[in-house]
């Protein structure tokens, strides 16, 4: 229910967006020689690296006593998320982020190709942070991917525990802020999962995501 709310509020920014556009109220540019072509890359870089930010400080703030109820609560009804959870947002919560969205498409130019891909990147990471099973983070490259970048582990912890994890795409809030779980490196170990989660959760068992090869 909560998905298809969001997927309306969603609908309406697109359609604000496009209204902004055709009046030209937008900056979004289609003939990409309007702008240099690494200015492609480095814009779509910026805009992922302004939303980690800002979902990093609206996120935190929606956990305040006074906002949690009505802003955040819906989001986290589920313990386990799995892929459902990626889009269930309380109304003024997917407005919030549909805010960024309109703000970036009025204050820097972008290509339409770049906003296209920047939502590619937020429907991914909202399905890679809940898909219940660790992708990735089974691996070498994967335990250093895991510790710089959000995923399934790190984001399935914050649904347990409220108080770390409020990233979005990279660690780094998390870590210059001190909410990152301090287990977290450990517990990216699938060795010392049962330890650390004792630590997360006393005395209850309840199961992890666990690395992809495993889920089956
Ligand atoms: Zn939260
Ligand atoms: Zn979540």
């Amino acid at each position: 229910m909560l998905s298809m709310l969001s997927s309306g509020i969603f609908a309406i920014c697109a359609a604000i967006m496009t209204a902004a556009y055709t009046l030209g109220y937008t900056r979004i540019y289609l003939q990409s020689q309007q702008h240099s072509l690494w200015y492609l890359g480095f814009s779509l870089v910026l805009v992922i690296v302004l939303q980690d930010t800002y979902f990093y400080f609206t996120h935190r703030l929606s956990h305040h006593p006074k906002c949690y109820r009505w802003l955040h609560s819906g989001h986290h009804h589920s313990k386990n998320p799995t892929p459902w959870t990626a889009f269930a947002f309380d109304p003024a919560e997917a407005m919030i982020q549909s805010i960024y969205l309109i703000g970036i498409t009025v204050l820097i130019p972008l290509h339409l190709s770049v906003l296209v891909a920047l939502i590619m990147v937020m429907t991914m990471g909202a399905l890679i942070h809940h898909f219940g099973v660790r992708l990735f983070e089974d691996s070498a490259i994967g335990k250093w991917l895991g510790s710089w970048m959000v995923g399934c582990a790190h984001h399935w912890l914050h649904h347990r525990k409220y108080t770390v994890h409020y990233s979005l795409y990279f660690t780094f809030w998390d870590r210059v802020l001190g909410t990152q779980y301090e287990g977290y490196e450990t517990v990216l170990s699938p060795k010392n999962k049962t330890v650390k989660l004792e630590a997360v959760l006393p005395g209850k068992t309840i199961p992890f995501p666990v690395p992809f090869k495993k889920a089956s």
